[in-house]
């Protein structure tokens, strides 16, 4: 370990990665400092259409792509009550969109490590940042159990670990309860996919409660997952690491998909959802990916935001150590790029848990190219901005899911309850063998119960 580094990232995840890439590969002496070692388990497994160009860009597209992965083309959304779903295609957007896919996150996340360690950079896995300790401009020291690391300028790219947004107190939770949530999930074998070209779309069913994820991550296994809120969940009598199976066992469509399944009766759990940490810059350091705000994960988006700014921020970064731009203006322009890289998807978000959102787009159709307009934003097109063609129509879609409520734009659905359900159980998932997520790759965060 060298004395002192221009860029000390902490976190080792796609966000750190990037950034450690770009950097390092511009000549500047960087450090990253892991807390796990990789390959880790890490939830998050279906990305968007956008990262592709951000990829090939990197010249990293061939190195993911020889990865064992599912092609993703689409999406497919519907009430858990319903087999009769909608799937769009990311073709048919405004901004048509590339294929992208779904990936075990341990194996991607050590291929883009990996790179930045090709690209020059210092990586120390097993290193977790205990505090930070300076914080000011062009100097900055973090603490680690094998002594202080200092640098000029430190990113902060520890996802929930929010290493800065801890030590300056910045962290906040939205305040609106729909937003704060508790995920389940588990790996599973043999769980029943669309055929031929949508097999790779990660499906989305909803229920009153929240919502179930189902994606294809290889030939034979599926990540699922159940979102919810946490007052629900505390409601119910029953253990964390059993909730999925409880509530697979009663929605009819995740528990056909999973009828011939294979997989453990205990599943993983993850709470701590939708926060960000104001000012997402500031003397010394930049906040990059979840370490900046993390959103509610039903759109997919989170890795391609890590990506797509924490590229951008090192772009930023470079030139301000270089000296061609001033700090107070990198630091303008990083938190411009975040707030209008997450706008669309907080609008979308919060309009998802809207009943009348749900009847609007399973319905699928409507005038104006607006569905189209609405697949580029679910594919990421809004980078650096959404452009002026899909922010119109996304508004005149917000006007629609608002009128939705009260005059019939698209057929009247009853929401599906899932406590209104009779159980069944699921007869192949019964015990803890051919776990996928051994115990050492569980997440670290804690159950919500
Ligand atoms: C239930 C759920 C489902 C999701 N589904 C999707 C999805 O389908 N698609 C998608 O794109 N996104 C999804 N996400 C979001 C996605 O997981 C994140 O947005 C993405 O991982 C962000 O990348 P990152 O590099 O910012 O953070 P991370 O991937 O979390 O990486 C941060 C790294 O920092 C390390 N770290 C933490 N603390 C410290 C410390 N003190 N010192 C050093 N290192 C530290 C961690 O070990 C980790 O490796 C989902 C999230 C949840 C919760």
């Amino acid at each position: 370990m060298k004395d002192s580094y221009d860029v000390v990232i902490a976190g080792g995840g796609p966000a750190g990665s990037t950034a450690a890439i770009v950097l390092a590969r511009a000549g500047f002496r960087v450090c990253v400092l892991e807390k796990d070692r990789h390959p880790r388990f890490h939830i998050g497994e279906s990305i968007l259409p956008r990262t592709m160009l951000l990829l090939r860009q990197l010249g990293l597209e061939q190195a993911v792509l020889e990865l064992t992965h599912v092609t993703k083309l689409g999406a497919e959304f519907g009430f858990g009550n319903d087999h009769r779903t909608r799937k769009f295609s990311f073709a048919d957007g405004l901004v048509p969109g590339s294929s992208v896919f779904n990936i075990e996150r341990s194996k991607f996340d050590k291929l883009l490590l990996d790179k930045a360690r090709e690209a020059g950079a210092e990586v120390f896995e097993g290193r977790p940042v205990k505090g930070v300790t300076r914080l000011q401009e062009n100097a900055v020291e973090v603490e680690t159990a094998e002594g202080p690391v200092s640098g000029r300028l430190l990113l902060d790219a520890s996802g929930h670990g929010t290493v800065v947004g801890r030590a300056l107190k910045l962290r906040r939770n939205f305040e609106d309860p729909e937003l704060q949530k508790v995920a389940y999930f588990q790996h599973f074998e043999n769980v029943e996919r669309p055929p031929g070209n949508e097999s790779g779309h990660p499906a989305i069913f909803m229920c009153d409660e929240g919502w179930f994820w189902v994606i294809g991550l290889s030939e034979t296994k599926t990540s699922v997952g159940f979102v919810t809120r946490p007052s629900f969940a505390k409601s119910l009598n029953v253990s964390p690491s059993r909730l999925l199976q409880w509530a697979v066992s009663r929605c009819p469509v995740v528990r056909h998909r999973m009828r011939d399944a294979t997989g453990p009766a205990e599943n993983l759990v993850l709470a701590d959802f939708s926060y960000r940490c104001r000012p997402y810059a500031g003397p010394g350091y930049f906040m990059i990916g979840d370490a900046a705000c993390f959103l509610d994960p039903i759109f997919s988006n989170g890795v391609t935001l890590a990506m797509m700014g924490s590229a951008h921020t090192a772009e930023l970064a470079a030139a301000m150590l270089r000296g061609e731009t001033s700090a107070r203006s990198a630091r303008a322009r990083h938190v411009r790029y975040i707030e209008r890289g997450t706008r669309p998807f907080w609008r979308l978000i919060r309009a998802y848990y809207k009943h009348s959102f749900r009847e609007l787009f399973v319905h699928g159709t409507g005038p104006l190219q607006m569905p189209g307009a609405i697949i580029s934003v679910l594919a990421g097109q809004v980078f650096p901005q959404q452009p002026w063609k899909l922010r119109w129509r996304h508004a005149a879609f917000d006007f629609c899911v608002w009128l939705q409520q009260y005059h019939a734009l698209s057929p009247r659905r009853s929401p599906f309850h899932l406590v209104n359900e009779e159980p069944h159980e699921l007869p192949l998932i019964t015990g803890l063998a051919g776990s996928v997520m051994s115990p050492a790759q569980k997440p670290s965060a804690a159950a919500a119960q």
